[in-house]
């Protein structure tokens, strides 16, 4: 007797409602296409705890129909495939018209999460691929989808990642790579470059569209209040300076470069978007540059905040004609001078365990980080074991990690002091939920990389789950929580992807 079998699926049904808003707005705003197909794709990480979060079915990671359609290869019924025109700054400079040239937005799902956009990023050409050829190779696909989920783990705003599917596909770098396609979700991809670029062109229409846009789905509280003249143009400046504030503060605290931060890389959300040679710090090392491509530090750690206001002040520049008032404009940023130094001492102030704020405090946050540069102390051991230390847990002292111990015991006393005088006691409780174990230190991202270039993807699915959740112990993975090898600073890592 032969078998039924069922027909070749057309498409991907994931059972969602599609609302495709974006692709709504027309095509000033992108180009409607589909992904070009890779052959013979394999998954190399899947994210089952946010395919939970979605709403969706769990089994449907497990099927063809999956694999096929989050490489490009079959479409998702209900999605709106297209791709959007931006422009932007690039290290300090205009660079004119960019847009996606390797990434393909599927649409808009309604999901469990809210209306998410879901985006295919190296799923081949698009009109806006300038010279690149629209892929993006394994090794950045798979720190991008490792690292948004360890940003997502530690409560940092950021786009997803859904999981990566690889490809034997020839792609051609520094040297030949293979391909692979990452599946981002988040409310809304649109960066400042898709302000800069209607700007730029003097398309007053289609700027205050998107402006419209994004107060009405994303910022709805910008209209109709009395802040800031009711400008709402004026008020949704302001409320993005804000939340980039709050952004770049949770980057510096737990020693995150972007390495990129360009103006078309600046999420209108102020999520953490377009990973591409970012770092964790090893040693605390305030003028570190993790950008192999970036040689004079534009983009060097202790640069991140003022970079972030200088391009907040290329999306005031974008937004001015609508705004129509140069002051207001001025007025609407610079709340980020005090709302930034708030927002990073709070979290500083967290990270020591001290749940009130004091007057003092500053001197104590910059008085370890001076100690921590001193000694090119690694940045997280030093805060998790200071946490383990408070707790009563640490078979490590602290003090091992400094050359000047004499230093960091006067820290020490003037530390304990002030926890001592701290109304709410001391909090070991809030510092081992705030100071992770387990960071996407370069070496490990390495390490899985090598691994799945031959095929074994299971090292990407391991650094998933621990920085899914890394303020956890994990006893079974001590070695991923230590000290980086001598050869994680021989990694060079550029905006080669
Ligand atoms: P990035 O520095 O990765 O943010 O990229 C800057 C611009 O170059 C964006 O418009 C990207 O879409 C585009 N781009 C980067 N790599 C490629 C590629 N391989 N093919 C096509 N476009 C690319
Ligand atoms: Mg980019």
């Amino acid at each position: 007797m032969s078998e039924l079998l069922d027909p070749p699926a057309t498409a991907l049904d994931l059972g969602l409602d599609w609302p495709n808003r974006f692709a709504a707005l027309g095509p000033d705003f992108s180009t409607f296409l589909q992904p070009t197909p890779l052959p013979s794709p394999y998954w190399v990480g899947r994210n089952r705890a946010l395919a939970r979060e979605l709403g969706l079915e769990e089994s449907w990671l497990e099927s063809q129909e999956a694999l096929a359609a989050f490489t490009g290869n079959l479409p998702v019924a209900g999605g709106r495939p297209l791709a959007s025109v931006y422009s932007g700054h690039q290290f300090g400079v205009w660079a004119g018209q960019l847009g996606d040239g390797r990434a393909i937005l599927l649409g808009e799902a309604q999901t469990a999460l809210g209306p998410q956009e879901i985006q295919l990023k190296g799923s081949g050409l698009t009109p806006y691929s300038r010279m690149g050829d629209g892929r993006a190779v394994l090794r950045s696909s798979i720190r991008e989808f490792l690292c948004s989920e360890a940003m997502h783990g530690l409560g940092i705003p950021t786009s997803r990642a859904l999981c990566v599917t690889g490809s034997d596909a020839p792609v051609v770098r520094e040297e030949v790579e293979t391909a692979a396609v990452v599946t981002r979700v988040a409310p809304s991809f649109i960066r400042f470059g898709h302000f800069e670029h209607f700007a730029s062109r003097d398309q007053i229409g289609p700027l205050r569209t998107l402006a419209d846009f994004v107060i009405d789905h994303h910022y709805p509280e910008c209209r109709g209040s009395e802040h800031l003249a009711g400008n709402p143009y004026a008020a949704l400046l302001q409320a993005v300076a804000t939340r980039t504030a709050d952004m770049v503060a949770q980057w510096q605290a737990v020693g995150f470069c972007h390495g990129v931060m360009n103006t078309d890389n600046m999420s209108i959300l102020g999520l953490t978007v377009d990973y591409g040679p970012f770092q964790f710090l090893d040693g605390f090392n305030p003028g570190h540059i993790c950008n192999h491509s970036d040689p004079g530090g534009r983009y060097a750690y202790n640069k991140q905040p003022n970079i972030a206001y200088w391009n907040l002040f290329c999306l005031g520049q974008a937004l001015l004609p609508l705004i129509e008032d140069q002051e207001l404009a001025l007025a609407a940023l610079e709340p980020f001078k005090t709302d930034y130094p708030r927002a990073f001492e709070a979290r500083m102030r967290a990270k020591l365990g001290l749940a009130d704020a004091r007057e003092g405090d500053r001197d104590l946050i910059e008085a370890i980080l001076k100690l921590l540069a001193a000694g090119r102390v690694d940045y997280s051991i030093f805060w998790r074991r200071l946490s383990l230390q408070v707790a009563g847990g640490s078979a490590e002292p602290v003090r091992d990690l400094f050359a000047d111990r004499g230093a960091l015991d006067a820290w020490m006393l003037q530390f304990s002091e002030r926890q001592m005088t701290s109304g709410q006691g001391l909090s070991a409780d809030l510092m081992l939920k705030i100071n992770p174990k387990y960071v996407l230190r370069n070496h490990l991202g390495e390490q899985a990389i090598r691994q799945a270039k031959l095929k074994d993807f299971s090292g990407v699915q391991t650094l998933l789950t621990l920085l899914q959740a890394p303020f956890d112990e994990h006893p079974d993975h001590e070695s991923l929580a230590g000290f980086p090898p001598d050869w994680a600073a021989t990694i060079e890592i550029s905006c080669s992807s």
